[in-house]
């Protein structure tokens, strides 16, 4: 250990580290015996990308990541023991992709790096994994199903997507496919008419609950709410400049409205789900 370099900020503890929970904190003796002992992988897809002037750029990191070590809780709590690959966080941006730090790679790249992956660790004896997305743009979430079918296509293991109904109806996906896994809804409640989809009321509840050290408390309170509907949002997904111009400061949504409790509701909720979907899908094919 070296100290850090003078000017750099301490590590806050409040803030878990990025590999925290997952199996680069094990040793390969212990994730050999996790594979013979019949543990399920998880996998958290997200992205680099801009979150307005109050969110961190790694919020699709972070959020996933903070899911994943409370479904792994779930799951050992019903007798399934899970481990977690660290995540991906080298996505596809089309939505922020004319903001600063929202950097992308082509689809077929991550397609292919995560068939490579699913590949080595279907070698290594893990039958299930589970992945999931911490990014809603589109062609990221298309790219995941890509990457988990040619995932399928290279090794025997059960690879599925788990994701909720709302963006399989999006993607326009058929539910029955094997490549997915998809739970019930856990939509959000906003008030009728108000659309809240990028570092809006939910996201930021949810990074107040399970990373609050890193929202800008200076700035959230008096974020405007975009106020837009579905008319600006179809605008929006068209993605870079159409994107940037429907929401200059980043977010689209009400910032503002976000707490900590609504977040905590979200988190919990979207955790159970998965554990559930996840348990069903392992009854279901063993
Ligand atoms: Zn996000």
């Amino acid at each position: 250990m070296t100290a850090p370099a003078s000017g750099a900020a301490p590590l806050d503890p409040a803030v878990p580290d990025v590999f925290a929970g997952t199996l680069a904190e094990l040793t390969w003796y212990e994730v050999e015996r996790a594979a013979r002992d019949g543990a399920v992988l998880l996998w958290a897809f997200g992205v680099i990308e801009q979150h307005g002037p109050h969110l961190p750029t790694g919020t699709d990191v972070y959020l996933p990541s903070a899911r994943l070590r409370d479904v792994r809780g779930l799951l050992a709590d019903r007798g399934v023991p899970a481990l977690i690959v660290p995540a991906y966080y080298w996505g596809v941006n089309v939505v922020s992709g004319s903001f600063p730090a929202s950097w992308g790679v082509r689809p077929e790249l991550m397609e292919q790096v995560m068939a490579d992956l699913l590949t080595g660790m279907a070698k290594d004896g893990f039958r299930h994994v589970f992945c999931f997305s911490g990014h809603g743009d589109a062609l990221h979430n298309r790219t995941v199903h890509a990457g988990v079918r040619a995932g399928r296509a290279r090794s025997e293991a059960d690879v599925s997507f788990v994701l909720e109904p709302e963006l399989v109806e999006r993607l326009g996906l058929d539910p029955d496919d094997p490549a997915l896994t998809v739970h019930a809804s856990a939509a959000a409640p906003s008030p009728p008419g108000e659309v809240d989809v990028h570092a809006g009321r939910w996201e930021t509840s949810m990074m107040m609950h399970s990373h609050a050290g890193l929202v800008r408390e200076d700035v959230r309170p008096g974020l405007v709410p975009t106020g837009h509907g579905p008319e600006q949002l179809a605008v929006w997904r068209r993605g870079y400049d159409d994107a940037r111009a429907t929401t200059p400061l980043g977010y689209f949504g009400d910032p503002a409205a976000a707490s900590r409790a609504e977040g905590e509701r979200h988190h919990r909720t979207t955790a159970e789900l998965a554990a559930d979907a996840i348990v069903a899908r392992l009854a279901a094919r063993g």
